[in-house]
């Protein structure tokens, strides 16, 4: 944690403020070791301060030896807190997480804390999370690797008649019971024409012979999120099918073959799209190519038309192209990489080739 403190430190001088509030979990457990999912964190050059109520306070000192937890409660409330930290450490001004913190929230606080400039810091302490330690890549590894072997199980149970979500909580159980912790975000399994809809939501349509089934999954292992995707055919598949699937996955290989450190992420989206595009796909992949995968599922930089930033080494990318044809079905493949100077580590190592469930 001490070199995050540090590298906070330099953001602040950076942003021209006294002291930071917060909010954000990702920013708090990333900065603290705080996993709770309600507090403040206070940090100025003087002291680094949880507020927290009664239900995490244990937790807290536990999780966060280095910072001081003060408990929020009914005589003293959050606004009494943080004011009377401020005023001891003498802020002027004060950086807050202007797209995170509750609007509500910031005109309360604005209220009632002692006269300081409030500095709205953008994304700048979700910035000093893009590259990840070492640590941090192990962990979401692992979290990836348990999402391997998820989908190895789920070829095993797979058969027509099953519904999008039995498939869901299948991956889902199977997860947990072997090392997750918790899932990284609603598991996505999308069958026949439903596979169209990039992020639909599993229902109780069965599984039947000639429909794509999509499986957009991932779990947490010490906080970290994984987060993967693969598209099977229930049955036999038809050429339409194939071409499709070919294509998708054409578009992944060459995207990944061009992903390192130097290059934007607006650079590898080209390349994917360009060859979906050049096969007659173009209009049918609508979304970004990926985004970076860390405490958070979606995380900067993203892999995008509009992804000016330069890649480093460190980072996790996804690449997961997909091509959506409504009242058909989808395909989409997603992996997670960690960028290198060369190129890039496939975290994830579930087969590719089309996969048909006789
Ligand atoms: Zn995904
Ligand atoms: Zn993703």
């Amino acid at each position: 944690m001490k070199d995050r403190i540090e590298r906070l430190m330099n953001c602040m001088e950076e942003q021209k403020t006294d002291a930071v509030l917060v909010t954000d979990g990702c920013n708090m457990r990333y900065l603290s070791g705080f996993s709770g999912e309600t507090g403040y964190l206070y940090i100025s050059g003087k002291r680094k301060v949880i507020l927290t109520d009664s239900r995490y306070t244990t937790q807290a000192k536990e999780e966060s030896r280095e910072f001081e937890v003060q408990e929020i409660s009914q005589s003293a409330g959050y606004q009494e807190l943080i004011g009377a930290l401020m005023r001891a450490d003498e802020i002027r001004s004060l950086g807050f997480e202007d797209q995170v913190m509750i609007y509500a929230d910031a005109m309360k606080l604005q209220k009632g804390l002692p006269r300081a400039e409030w500095k709205g810091l953008r994304g700048a302490l979700d910035e000093l999370r893009l590259i990840k330690s070492e640590e941090e890549l192990a962990c979401i590894a692992r979290a990836e690797q348990i999402g391997d072997e998820a989908f190895s199980h789920i070829l095993n149970v797979l058969h027509a008649g099953m519904t999008e979500l039995e498939v869901a909580v299948e991956l889902e159980s199977y997860m947990k019971r072997n090392g997750a912790s918790a899932l990284a975000f609603d598991t996505i399994a999308a069958s026949g024409i439903h596979s169209a809809m990039p992020h639909a939501t599993p229902s109780g349509k069965k599984l039947e012979n000639g429909d794509f089934l999509t499986m957009d999954y991932g779990c947490k292992y010490k906080g970290y999120c994984s987060d993967m995707t693969r598209t099977v055919v229930i049955g036999k598949a038809d050429s339409r099918q194939r071409e499709i699937y070919q294509v998708v996955l054409e578009a992944q290989q060459a995207a990944l073959a061009v992903i390192r450190e130097g290059i934007t992420g607006a650079e590898v989206d080209r390349v994917a799209r360009d060859r979906i595009r050049d096969a007659g796909y173009g209009e049918y992949f609508g979304h970004g190519l990926g985004h970076s995968v860390g405490l958070f599922i979606h995380e900067e930089p993203r892999l995008s038309p509009s992804g000016h930033t330069v890649l480093k080494k460190g980072m996790t990318e996804t690449v997961e192209p997909g091509i959506y044809i409504p009242g058909v079905g989808g395909v989409r493949i997603e992996d997670l990489v960690e960028v290198t100077q060369e190129g890039y580590r496939n975290l994830t190592s579930s087969p590719k080739q089309l996969i048909e469930i006789s």
